[in-house]
């Protein structure tokens, strides 16, 4: 199959359960009102998965890692290319500091169940600059490049386009729209507002000039079912280690964080913090460090330009792309 890591044969079962179930779906529409969460966690599944892929890139061939982003962005709601511009190339680089487009105290730093709840709607919006940018470049300097990122626009509202068109096909136009919607549509939206509500609970009131500058979230189950993505500081630490060993990365590295930023259950986390301390206010979060908004003396975090290649995580210079930051 040319895998690079042989646990990818699990990111593989899932990229191909997620869309049979959906399938199921279409055929017994009855259980959609029982079962449309287990859709809404395939696709966030895809959403993590495509934050790997574009990482380290799932298979050998470069051909097989286009094919597989272009699968997964049916499904997740966007194309995956995406998460270069926005994420390797300016959320990794300037960690919540000035700079990152999906910084977390953009309006405010308070840390309560509006502002995170809203962050995704702020976050996307500040996230078109810097994709707008990406394709311009592209189509400026790398034109295969720019014919990937069209084919994968093309792949993701054509499939979705098809997928509507099967469900109104098998139930009629309006139940078939509703089908869409409760096992596609829907999800999609879900996943792309929880990855960025796992982006701003993974950086709120950290300290991005230290170490200590990401929350994690070690319970295994979880890690399980999110392919390690609760091992946030792991991943800053390494953006280009393999999921699967994240759990290394994370025990070597978690003797020297604050103790306040590894945290077991994420729901746990969420109950305290949304809900507990909107009554209680010590119960929540506090500002780490002098705040992502006031650089030390010399410790701002510089622009500059990267190399970038879709899918491959620039390991090849034919499709690279320079991008200012
Ligand atoms: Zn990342």
């Amino acid at each position: 199959m040319g895998l690079k890591y042989r646990e990818d044969w699990r990111t593989l079962l899932w990229a191909a359960i997620g869309p049979a179930f959906v399938g199921v779906q279409y055929a017994y529409p009855d259980m959609i009102p029982y079962t449309f969460w287990i859709s809404c966690y395939f696709a966030l599944s895809f959403g993590i998965i495509a934050h790997n892929h574009n990482h380290c890139p799932t298979f050998r061939s470069r051909r097989a890692n286009d094919l597989f982003g272009s699968w997964l962005s049916i499904f997740y709601g966007y194309p995956t290319f995406a998460w270069i511009p926005t994420h390797n190339l300016n959320h990794h680089r300037y960690v919540n500091t000035d700079g990152d487009a999906t910084i977390t105290w953009r309006f405010t730093n308070r840390h309560n169940l509006w502002v995170a709840a809203t962050y995704f709607f702020v976050s996307a919006y500040y996230q078109s600059g810097p994709i707008q940018a990406f394709i311009r470049k592209a189509r400026e300097t790398n034109r295969p490049l720019y014919h990937r990122i069209l084919r994968q626009y093309a792949i993701w509202i054509g499939g979705n386009v098809l997928l509507w068109s099967a469900a109104v096909a098998l139930h009629g136009l309006g139940r078939g729209s509703w089908v869409f919607f409760a096992t596609v549509a829907f999800p999609e939206f879900f996943a792309l507002w929880t990855i960025m509500l796992f982006n701003y609970d993974q950086h709120v009131h950290t300290d991005p000039w230290s170490q200590n500058h990401s929350r994690s979230f070690v319970n295994p189950t979880l890690n399980f079912l999110l392919f390690n993505n609760g091992l946030h500081a792991a991943h800053h630490d390494k953006p280009g280690e393999h999921w699967s060993r994240l759990p290394q990365v994370h025990a070597r590295l978690a003797p020297q964080l604050d103790p306040s930023l590894i945290q077991s259950s994420l729901w746990w986390y969420w109950f305290r913090q949304y809900v507990l301390a909107a009554f209680v206010p010590r119960l929540g979060t506090v500002q780490l460090g002098p705040g992502p908004m006031s650089p030390p003396r010399g410790r701002e975090r510089s622009g500059g330009e990267a190399d970038v290649e879709l899918g491959e995580a620039g390991s090849n210079a034919e499709s690279a792309v320079r991008v200012p930051a």
